[in-house]
């Protein structure tokens, strides 16, 4: 194609028609090409942790075959890495790969926050956490678009749950999106600035994501900076002409046609004006002129390469839960009882559009045939919840007679997907019951698990050691082993609470919503801003995980006591191994709000930083805090505010574990707008006010309390006082003597402060 010509140059001279054919794909993965002026298709590829790319039959749910690729490590796991290189990684990787297929657009991340464990989803999803969530794909995207190739960052917005993915309403207030749901994506679009956003199934407040026009417009472009072009998901489209007038570019996949026709029609018509249709043509040619004017697919694809790269970002992935006396790392000479059929046929990818036809897959047993003095026994059947007594028994001969035993155990596929949700957080009944039976058949009982999304575990105080290997990709089991042998130290964080049980979790009653109605009750309380706030006990906390070697935190330095909220903070800290092998820390920053009338979660993660270490070894990791580390979204400014006040900076272990704490003082400088009325309460007025105010106070506290002041009195002046807090100003009428026109002048003269008028 012509590489002199703007996206600009080429609408202008498009026919009303051949622009209307470009608003949706030509097929399931193309855009539409339009050969009279040289513009070729573009092709877009599921996503999110490798390359689904469909040369014949196609779906949108993972069902046909596509081409063999590397399976990474699926979102769940990659976010428990906690590292923005390996992320990075991952992204120039896959970047590489769709310059070789000729993709222009690799759909992902998927980046929307677990708000509940049940979500069939959480396996492509990174974390409960915002702040997580936006730094890893940040890094992803910077990564793949590095390579010239864009992202389409998924599912914008407020889709957390499978149930009736495609017509439930998410129901969330102001501040709960911005604060909870929405970073994440605006990292993506203001940091990562990435090619492409796909909006979701669900309906936001009442309109569908695809038609959306707060969410991709007014929000999404003119308030990020969003200068990409915004795809429907896979049949997201509900009504095609308010979605091109609201900023849904292209439709995918096509409609053969129908409603490009019906959007052409409108504009005849008069009904849609042709402004919408330029500007949406011109969003998806620039973003395919990014590509193919850059396109290199004579870029190599060194599938070997990149399978052993997935299997050492794996290993730095999982997460060691736990480790009584030493049990693991296994040593060479140990005899040890491997068990489970997830040890010869891993689970190690989700089910749906993110399922990739894996290059090649290794599983822990064949890892293990080189040396390791290993007994292998079935143990279960993955794909039944039903016991196989013979292969329990079997497995349970084999744990007794070894030194340890490793049972591989976590969710078979139909447990989690895409498509629908969990009912439940169970596992499988014959795994609980094999994981129980080994425990008392052998003291030595270590459980790695794959699954993707967090489990209850009945079994936790019979085994010995616990790692959560998440869903690692096709090279889970050179990763497996090399965590249980310490070849690699784990140095995974949870990138979500593990909950003790379901009825624990935060929209437990509420979730899945009332019929379409999805109604996010919990507000801000998503993940350990709930139990944090609830001493709700858990499992395993966010951002837990231990190591075979042992870190010391100390040193703790603020670069000032006090700032405003236009200056940043440098916080340091010194972490240093003091174990006696070389491992990595996540150091993790939280923000303790300071006290207040606001409802906040007690801590927010607002840094982290991955460090490796020798034994011994010292490093200083340093931090900067910005005014979003201590700003809450205000309703009334509709936008980020600081309230002043001391925050109390935490180097923790983990969202429950605080090691080290310091106090800023932050002075907020946005002014909040403030108007008093006859219905505002006393409460509600500032010093100022409250000092105009004095003397009508004492006179409606006189008539309070009464003269006598002994111990028997039945109202003291404390209590009057913590009455009075919540009278409205126009009780001093009823309880002072104050006339109506008084009070009024009152209200006037509070609102103008004290440098209104003085005298009457
Ligand atoms: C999924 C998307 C995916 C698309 C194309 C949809 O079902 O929700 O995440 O990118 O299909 O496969």
């Amino acid at each position: 194609m012509n590489e002199k010509k703007t996206a600009t140059e080429l609408v202008q001279q498009m026919t009303l028609e051949e622009k209307c054919s470009m608003l949706s794909g030509m097929d399931f993965w193309h855009t539409q090409p339009i050969p009279r002026l040289g513009i070729p298709a573009v092709m877009v590829s599921d996503g999110p942790h490798g390359l689904r790319k469909q040369a014949d039959k196609t779906d949108h749910l993972g069902l046909n075959e596509s081409i063999p690729a590397v399976c990474f490590p699926a979102a769940c796991a990659m976010a428990a890495s906690f590292d923005r290189s390996l992320l990075r990684q991952v992204g120039e990787t896959m970047g590489d790969q769709c310059q070789h297929e000729q993709v222009g657009v690799n759909l992902g991340p998927a980046i929307n926050i677990k708000r509940s464990p049940l979500c069939g989803r959480n396996f492509e999803y990174m974390s409960e956490d915002p702040y997580l969530t936006g730094e890893l794909a940040v890094s992803l995207i910077q990564g793949v678009q590095s390579k010239n190739v864009g992202v389409s960052v998924k599912h914008f917005a407020a889709n957390n749950q499978e149930h009736r993915r495609m017509s439930s309403d998410s129901v969330v207030d102001e501040r709960t999106l911005r604060e909870i749901y929405l970073p994440a994506f605006e990292a993506a679009a203001k940091q990562g600035r990435a090619w492409t956003f796909m909006c979701s199934y669900n309906k936001v407040n009442g309109e569908f994501a695809s038609q959306n026009r707060w969410l991709l417009t007014d929000l999404l472009r003119e308030e990020w900076g969003f200068d990409g072009y915004v795809m429907s998901d896979w049949g997201a489209v509900s009504d095609r002409i308010k979605g091109v007038e609201a900023g849904l570019d292209l439709e995918m996949p096509g409609s053969s046609g129908e409603r490009n026709r019906a959007v052409l029609q409108a504009v005849q018509e008069g009904r849609l004006d042709e402004k919408y249709v330029d500007q949406a043509v011109e969003h998806i040619l620039d973003v395919n002129l990014r590509y193919l004017n850059n396109a290199r697919p004579d870029t190599p694809w060194d599938k070997e390469a990149d399978h052993a790269l997935a299997g050492r970002l794996a290993a730095e992935c999982m997460v060691l839960l736990k480790n009584e006396d030493g049990v693991l790392p296994l040593r060479k000479e140990e005899k040890v009882a491997v068990i489970g059929e997830f040890a010869a046929k891993p689970r190690y990818q989700g089910g749906g559009s993110s399922h990739i036809n894996s290059f090649k897959v290794t599983s822990l047993l064949d890892i293990l045939n080189d040396g390791q003095n290993v007994h292998y026994a079935q143990g279960y059947v993955a794909k039944s919840e039903k016991n196989d007594p013979a292969l329990f028994a079997e497995a349970i001969e084999a744990a007794k007679a070894a030194d340890k035993a490793v049972v591989v155990a976590g969710l078979p596929d139909s447990f989690e997907s895409e498509g629908y949700d969990r009912t439940h957080m169970r596992m499988p009944e014959n795994q609980i019951a094999l994981i129980e039976a080994v425990a008392q058949a052998n003291p030595n009982t270590v459980v790695l698990l794959y699954n993707g999304s967090p489990i209850e575990m009945p079994w936790i105080d019979d085994v010995k050691g616990v790692v959560e290997g998440y869903l690692g990709g096709e090279n889970i089991g050179w990763a497996s082993r090399a965590v249980l042998y310490g070849e690699v130290n784990p140095c995974g964080r949870l990138p979500e609470t593990l909950p003790e049980h379901l009825e624990d979790t935060p929209c437990f009653l509420t979730y899945g919503g009332e019929g379409n109605r999805a109604e996010y009750t919990e507000g801000l309380f998503v993940g350990y801003r709930w139990y944090t706030g609830k001493l709700q006990p858990v499992l395993f906390p966010f951002g837990y995980g231990l190591s075979y070697t042992q870190f010391k935190y100390g040193s703790l330095t603020l670069s000032t006591d006090h700032i405003k909220d236009t200056e940043t903070l440098t916080v340091k800290v010194d972490v240093t191994n003091i174990g006696k092998l070389p491992g990595k820390e996540v150091v993790q920053l939280y923000v303790a709000p300071p006290k207040s009338d606001l409802i906040r979660p007690v801590r927010e993660l607002k840094g982290f930083e991955k460090v490796a270490l020798e034994p011994g070894e010292t490093k200083t990791v340093s931090f900067t805090l910005d005014e979003r580390s201590f700003a809450y979204w205000n309703t009334i400014l509709h936008d980020w505010h600081v309230l002043s006040g001391d925050y109390d900076i935490q180097i923790c272990r983990n969202a429950e574990d605080v090691d080290l704490a310091a106090i800023v003082h932050v002075t907020g400088t946005k002014i909040l707008p403030r108007h008093y009325d006859v219905d505002t309460i006393i409460m509600d007025l500032d010093e100022n006010a409250m000092s105009i105010l004095q003397e009508s106070m004492q006179a409606m506290m006189g008539s309070m309390t009464s003269e006598d002041q002994s111990e028997d009195s039945a109202i003291s002046a404390e209590m009057s006082m913590a009455m009075m807090r919540y009278m409205p100003l126009r009780t001093f009428v009823s309880f002072s003597g104050m006339t109506l026109q008084d009070l009024n002048w009152l209200v006037d003269r509070l609102n103008k402060g004290r440098e209104g008028r003085k005298t009457r």
